[in-house]
């Protein structure tokens, strides 16, 4: 990593420090904002999280949950911290829009910025940029930051549990292709910190709620279309549906690889009429970028096998606009399905 020599020489006296994440984060978004704060703390600073938005229930066992202020119940605060801060870390976000109303207070903030990201293609907004595509998971980077600022001993089970939680999900438990050398022998660090691995697991996976297992079914048996001709598979939920299923930040997360499940499926999408806007969430197999997909038509972007955007069309017609784009792709997705099934 670049300039961790200067990022050391400001971090060596006492700061005021805030740390961000994108809106609605997912368990790398607070997992890495909760480590970074913790071992932060253990240094003397004073550090707190803002995140944009609540987050789901599943990621409430996380040491320093109950100190996360989030910023639509608390305007105010979060404005003085802000400007009060002397640090701004910006963790597991690649473009200011990610972070709704704080991107401004970031913009606008005279203090060091600091990203630590993996997303492909990011803004450069910050004075220090810890940016790496092939990283697993931000919370990859968060753990190379403490040992690259020579601070190893600072890792405790705590931090490592959240650290352990950002690498599993963003993994996808390990089995996606960023799993690499340098994640399990992360987590071979983590298991010598008495990280529970088994624990962790189940907090986040087996922690549901019975609406939400209902609305997975629904949305299973009655919602998922797929076009088999086109290589893709979707998934639309409306505001109705969500009410119905009395449905909680969170619970639609993981939607979208049951669609990429599909056998011949090399393209999902989960569409979402939220209050605002309509959100898409897609999810891709092989080389087929969903990155460049959600980049080039819906004001998004993310990663080549999982990625998002929006669309301020009404869910049908963001429906019939996916649709439609899909036959200028089929050559593509019919090489990379054509791929996965010669792979010895
Ligand atoms: P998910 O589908 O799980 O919400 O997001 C998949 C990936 O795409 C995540 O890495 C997420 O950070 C990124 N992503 C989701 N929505 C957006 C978006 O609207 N814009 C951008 N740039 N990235 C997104
Ligand atoms: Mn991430």
């Amino acid at each position: 990593m670049q300039d961790l020599v200067s990022l050391r020489e400001i971090l060596r006296t006492p700061k005021k420090i805030v740390i961000t994440t994108h809106a609605k984060p997912d368990a790398d978004a607070l997992g890495s904002s909760l480590a970074l704060w913790a071992y932060l703390k253990k240094k003397g600073h004073d550090p707190k999280v803002i995140t944009p938005t609540d987050y789901p229930s599943f990621l409430n066992w996380m040491n320093g949950n109950d100190e996360v202020i989030i910023y639509e119940d608390n305007v105010q605060l979060s404005e003085k911290l802000f400007q009060e801060a002397e640090v701004i870390f910006c963790l597991d976000f690649s473009a200011l829009s990610r972070i709704n109303e704080l991107g401004d207070l970031v913009k606008n903030s005279s203090a060091t910025k600091v990203l630590i990201d993996h997303h492909l293609e990011p803004e450069y907004f910050a004075d220090f940029v810890f940016w790496d595509i092939k990283a697993a998971a931000t919370a990859v980077l968060i753990y190379k930051l403490i040992i690259g600022l020579g601070d190893r001993e600072y890792l405790d089970t705590c931090i490592g549990e959240c650290i352990y939680a950002g690498i599993m999900t963003d993994t996808g438990s390990f089995r996606h292709p960023s799993t690499n050398k340098e994640v399990h022998m992360i987590i071979a660090e983590l298991l010598n910190l008495a990280v529970d691995v088994s624990r962790i697991h189940r907090l986040i996976y087996d922690n549901n709620s019975e609406s939400k297992l209902r609305f997975l079914g629904y949305a299973l048996l009655e919602k998922l279309v797929v076009k088999r001709d086109l290589y893709a598979a979707y998934i639309a939920i409306s505001e109705g549906d969500l009410k119905r299923f009395d449905s909680q930040t969170g619970d639609t997360e993981g939607l979208v690889n049951y669609a990429l499940s599909i056998d011949g499926v090399v393209i999902a999408a989960v569409i979402i009429e939220r209050p605002d806007s309509v959100k898409l969430s897609f999810r891709s197999k092989g080389d087929f970028s969903v990155n460049e997909f959600a980049r080039k038509h819906f004001e998004g972007g993310g990663h080549l096998n999982a990625a998002g955007g929006k669309s301020n069309l009404n869910l049908e017609d963001t429906i019939k606009k996916f649709i439609d784009l899909l036959p200028a792709y089929k050559e593509q997705l019919y090489q990379n399905y054509k791929l996965e099934k010669s792979l010895c």
